[in-house]
Parts: C-alpha cells; sequence; structure tokens
C-alpha cells in the first residue's frame, strides 16, 4: 500500500508509525520503484513510496550487508 494512502492524514515533518518515516516538505523518486513520494526513510536517508518498497529497500540492504 501507498503510504499517501495509507496515511492521508500526515502533516509534514510528522513521524509515521511504519518504521522511520517522515512527511518531508519536498518530494523525490522512490529509491525502489521511481514514484515520486513526500516520505522519507531516515535510516537508509531515501524516500521510498510504499510498503512494498520498504520491504525491498530492507531486502537489498540485507543482502549487501551479508555480501559485506
Ligand atoms: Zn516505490
Amino acid at each position: 500500500m501507498l503510504f499517501n494512502e495509507k496515511y492521508p492524514t500526515a502533516k509534514e515533518g510528522e513521524v509515521v508509525e511504519h518504521g522511520d518515516y517522515v512527511l518531508d516538505h519536498d518530494a523525490d523518486n522512490c529509491y525502489v520503484c521511481g514514484r515520486l513520494t513526500h516520505f522519507f526513510e531516515r535510516n537508509a536517508g531515501t524516500y521510498i513510496c510504499s510498503e512494498e518498497c520498504d520491504e525491498e529497500l530492507y531486502y537489498m540492504f540485507f543482502m549487501n550487508a551479508i555480501e559485506k
């Protein structure tokens, strides 16, 4: 589910309960799928648009950690 559908009432600068996301003033492309989003993941330092992309992001980070 897209974060902007899951958190339709989120205010700018507000941290939402899913992971460590904040609704940013600026929008940028989702790191995983490229969709424009205001939701910024503070741990990874990247924009992520949805729960599905969030899972994919953590999978990518997990695989990176194993390779190192
Ligand atoms: Zn995405």
